[in-house]
């Protein structure tokens, strides 16, 4: 994706209030993103670590950013896997979290949220080109990484899609 900038991802929130996305908390090393690289900059709040943060670019260009909230009590054991349903990455150990976000418009103000298996760090974009590493083992590929990245941008989409009902 593009580089982006602070008042970019400011304005980009689809699913929360403009104060909320006044204050939340930014990457620290926002200038220092591997941009070409980024399906879409996924963070977790330095300041709020229940809170986590995507903005994709759509394709006429414009962004469009999701907030999301761990789910509590969603933590299993240890040695259980779960698979991100982004990247397809399998991670053990709280790797992949359960993460909620309240949908758009009228199903929002009802309290409607979509939960999805979510790398914790939301670095599925490094995941996805095997420029980062997860303990957990991953399962063999037969895949390209152009293959990868396609599939990763395609669940992504879906992922928007549900939110911005
Ligand atoms: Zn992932």
């Amino acid at each position: 994706m593009r580089p982006i900038t602070e008042s970019d991802i400011r304005s980009s929130f689809v699913n929360c209030s403009k104060g909320e996305a006044k204050r939340l908390g930014l990457p620290a090393d926002l200038a220092e993103q591997p941009w070409q690289d980024l399906d879409f900059l996924g963070w977790r709040d330095p300041g709020a670590p229940d809170r986590g943060y995507v903005v994709a670019e759509r394709e006429d260009g414009g962004l469009v950013g999701i907030a999301l909230r761990a789910v509590k009590g969603a933590a299993r054991g240890f040695a259980s896997r779960s698979m991100c349903s982004l990247c397809l990455t399998i991670r053990t150990g709280g790797g992949v979290a359960l993460m909620s976000a309240r949908r758009t418009g009228e199903a929002g103000r009802l309290g409607n949220t979509v939960g999805q298996y979510l790398c914790s760090d939301l670095a599925c974009s490094l995941y996805t080109r095997g420029m980062k590493q997860t303990a957990g083992g991953d399962f063999e590929e037969t895949l390209t990484v152009e293959e990868r990245i396609a599939r990763t941008r395609d669940n992504l989409a879906g992922f928007i899609a549900k939110v911005v009902a």
